[in-house]
């Protein structure tokens, strides 16, 4: 997915100098800015492999660059000539003076560090379920989880444990999808139901995933993934009080874990 774009720009390529431009988006990494710039310096950078809002670079040293991307993190591949982005944390340079690697945060809420692997994932991130599109996510295991689990539908889906890569917007249009409340209690899916809810989350992604072209193509990698999805395919997000696609009821907007939660009152009962 979006790993791919990143993947093109830096594998193979080895890290010159590193600039930290704000302390807080390192601190995940104990040892401080000094350590964090003379570790990384001279390590080539093997790919780019992603999980949930997590994006990690192999290096040939054998650990790996992890970004958390927060909230409103984003790691830009920039032209090493393009002007500072106002809330530029960290810049990567590297040996051949190409493209920079650049860690944008507005809220500084996401962070880089460097970090040990294991299994093939770096360490703080080894419980972060796979994401419907990955090929070697398991169906039985999910829906199994999910039914199994005391909690609402749309928190379960929020769940980085169980699935990941499912951010409000997307947990919202595919319940809309589904006809299920988001407030739902997840042990009370049956198995098709839970079934047919997985198929509209991956419908949900692939449709982004297909209008956010950009994340493919330019130099701009957002790996939120969720600006791509452009409102005019919404069926639920964000449209409280305009007419459900369905049924015409006005969409309703509820609080929901410091956000909302959109859904049409009438085809998502609980
Ligand atoms: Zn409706």
């Amino acid at each position: 997915m979006v790993r791919r774009g990143l993947d093109r720009w830096v594998a193979g390529r080895r890290i010159a100098e590193v600039e930290v431009l704000h302390p807080r988006a390192i601190r995940r990494h104990i040892a401080g800015s000094q350590d964090f710039r003379t570790r990384l310096a001279g390590q080539s950078v093997l790919g780019a492999s992603r999980r949930g809002k997590y994006l990690w670079l192999p290096l040939d040293g054998g650990g790996a660059l992890l970004g958390h991307l927060g909230m409103s993190g984003q790691l830009l591949v920039q032209p090493s000539d393009a002007a500072d982005e106002t809330h530029l944390r960290v810049r990567v340079r590297f040996a051949d003076d190409g493209p920079q690697l650049r860690f944008v945060d507005q809220r500084t809420f996401g962070g880089l560090s460097l970090e040990a692997m294991k299994d093939g994932l770096p360490l703080p991130i080894s419980h972060i379920a796979r994401d419907p599109m990955d090929p070697e996510f398991d169906d039985a295991t999910f829906i199994r989880a999910l039914r199994a689990k005391q909690t609402a539908v749309k928190r379960a889906l929020l769940d980085q444990n169980l699935i990941s890569g499912v951010g409000n917007i997307y947990a919202d249009e595919s319940l809309w999808r589904a006809r299920l409340h988001y407030d739902k209690p997840s042990s009370s899916l049956t198995r098709p139901r839970a079934a047919a809810l997985l198929a509209e989350v991956r419908a949900v992604l692939d449709e982004a995933l297909a209008q956010g072209g950009t994340s493919f193509d330019s130099l701009y990698v957002d790996v939120n993934g969720e600006s791509g999805y452009f409102a005019r395919s919404l069926n639920a997000y964000g449209r409280e009080d305009q007419p459900c696609g369905r049924c015409g009821t006005p969409i309703r907007r509820s609080p929901f874990m410091n956000r909302s939660s959109y859904y049409c009152p009438k085809c998502q009962r609980r």
